[in-house]
């Protein structure tokens, strides 16, 4: 149901503009603010020669809410504890390097609910924005999950109307910085609850009639995204992405450094239709494997899958040979079905498992390798 503009990632740049981006890129690194080689996300963000509306008198004004906090004697909201990284810390990391960055455009006024290790329940950090008459929340966060194997970058929004496709749009281009990164996009995502949005902050947000996003930049528990983040400067790289994310939707300049993103062009989303944009409470209904073929002790199978009840696409499979299962590989995008080729000798016994965007999976039968 989201609409994307399929012009932000279909394109590339042209020479010129190119050029400026890469430009803009190079002033960004002599402002000492350190990324290294990081040219390529800014080729995902296109250029268009359209009339954009020039800068209001009005600053724009984001709130950077990094998640969690307070000391472990007071607070059981420490967030996502994976040794050597402690969730509370990076989100007040990240939210200082993104103010950093930030502060080199014109026209902007950067907040944060907290500047230290402080507690705060999700209605202060959301009045917090209010009291700054926020554009945008823009709620910082790392992910883990029991299962440890989940890994990618997802952006949290409210299901409803305007909100909905202010949060959807924004969380497009942040998905497609953050994905020039090598980090997997699980996409903008909706949860509706008892009372509204599922998400607390997301709720006092949208009761403010302040768009929300919250964004779940990685997993501190999975290999895949741990290889990353143990990169070097990774967390300057989403700053860096974050920042980017928010002069471009914002269309932000900065004069000092020749910095324009005017003509950034938005993805385009629609509002929610009445009643929100309901979460997946289904898993993925077809889920089928077979056998297509063996050379010599590799045997290769087809695993079909489909979740007709959600627009949402299916996010990845895995395999379990003998009962051990394999490690979340990523579905293809827009496929309705991935090949895999595994050592089995006949016999074996094999299943194949399809997860959908909510993580919900369905489990093919047991097949007997011939
Ligand atoms: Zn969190």
């Amino acid at each position: 149901m989201i609409k994307t503009n399929r012009s932000l990632t279909g394109h590339r740049l042209s020479g010129a503009a190119r050029a400026a981006f890469t430009s803009a890129a190079a002033a960004v690194t002599a402002a000492a603010l350190a990324f290294g080689t990081f040219l390529a996300p800014w080729a995902a963000l296109h250029a268009q020669a359209a009339s954009a509306a020039p800068a209001g008198q009005n600053p724009v004004v984001i709130v950077l809410d990094p998640g969690h906090g307070g000391p472990l004697e007071n607070s059981d909201n420490q967030g996502a504890i994976y040794a050597p990284y402690r969730e509370k810390n990076l989100t007040l990391q990240l939210a200082k390097a993104i103010q950093a960055e930030l502060s080199v455009y014109d026209n902007v006024q950067c907040f944060l609910t907290r500047e230290d290790d402080s507690s705060l329940t999700l209605s202060e950090r959301a009045d917090i924005a209010a009291a700054h008459h926020a554009d945008m929340l823009i709620c910082l966060h790392f992910n883990a999950s029991n299962r440890h194997d989940y890994y990618g970058s997802e952006v949290w929004t409210s299901a409803f109307g305007h909100n909905y496709a202010v949060g959807a749009s924004f969380g497009e281009t942040e998905l497609a910085m953050l994905s020039g990164l090598g980090l997997y996009s699980k996409g903008v995502k909706t949860r509706i609850g008892q009372h509204g949005d599922y998400y607390g902050i997301i709720r006092h947000s949208d009761a403010a009639g302040i768009p929300c996003v919250l964004i779940e930049h990685c997993y501190l528990d999975s290999e895949e995204d741990r290889s990353l983040l143990s990169g070097k400067d990774f967390l300057s790289q989403l700053a860096h992405a974050d920042a980017v994310s928010i002069a471009a939707w914002f269309h932000l300049k900065s004069s000092s450094y020749g910095i324009d993103f005017t003509q950034y062009v938005r993805p385009e989303t629609a509002d929610a239709p009445a009643g929100g944009i309901p979460q997946d409470t289904t898993a993925p209904d077809v889920c089928t494997l077979e056998q297509i073929g063996r050379s010599g002790s590799r045997v290769s199978f087809r695993l079909t899958a489909a979740d007709t009840d959600s627009s949402y696409p299916l996010l990845y499979y895995s395999y379990t040979v003998d009962g051990k299962t394999s490690r979340l590989q990523t579905w293809p995008k827009g496929s309705s079905s991935v090949t895999f080729t595994i050592q089995a000798p006949k016999g074996t016994q094999v299943y194949g498992t399809a997860h959908n965007s909510y993580e919900l999976s369905t489990d093919s039968s047991v097949l007997a390798v011939k």
